[in-house]
């Protein structure tokens, strides 16, 4: 993955290689190769042979780019964190990094500030069990 633009603090756009699976590509090819050269000697396996290099080159040029995009927006007090993303290689990339935010507490898309019941201040940590503030349960 690669990142391509970046506008700081706010939006963030990776986009990797082609979603190619590269075991269906090179059989493809080397199937298509094979059955090419036979068909050397012989003009059906010869069309054939070209159109399974064909499918190869074909499958090639329309997979799907990987794309993947985070955007964060501050509101108010609350940080709204938006992920998205399309393509296998993109969508693994995105479920790690919910995961570094949920181990970081950033909290992706929940964005839960509890108000403390006995001081009101605001409690941004999750793991809380006690206000920072006040040490009152929450
Ligand atoms: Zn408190």
């Amino acid at each position: 993955m690669k990142v391509v633009t970046t506008i700081p603090s706010q939006s963030l756009t990776a986009e990797g290689g082609k979603d190619v699976n590269f075991i269906i590509l090179v059989a493809l090819a080397v199937v298509g190769f094979i059955v090419f050269l036979i068909g050397l000697f012989d003009l059906l396996l010869l069309i054939i042979g070209l159109v399974i290099i064909a499918v190869a080159a074909v499958y090639y040029i329309v997979a799907p780019k990987n794309t993947f995009n985070v955007g964060i927006s501050a509101i108010g007090q609350n940080s709204r964190i938006s992920i998205t993303s399309s393509g296998s290689k993109a969508e693994g990339t995105q479920s790690q990094l919910i995961g570094i935010l949920r181990m970081g507490g950033v909290g992706a898309g929940t964005g839960a500030t509890r108000v403390c019941k006995n001081c009101h201040a605001m409690v941004t940590d999750q793991s809380a069990t006690f206000c920072p503030t006040c040490g009152g349960k929450l």
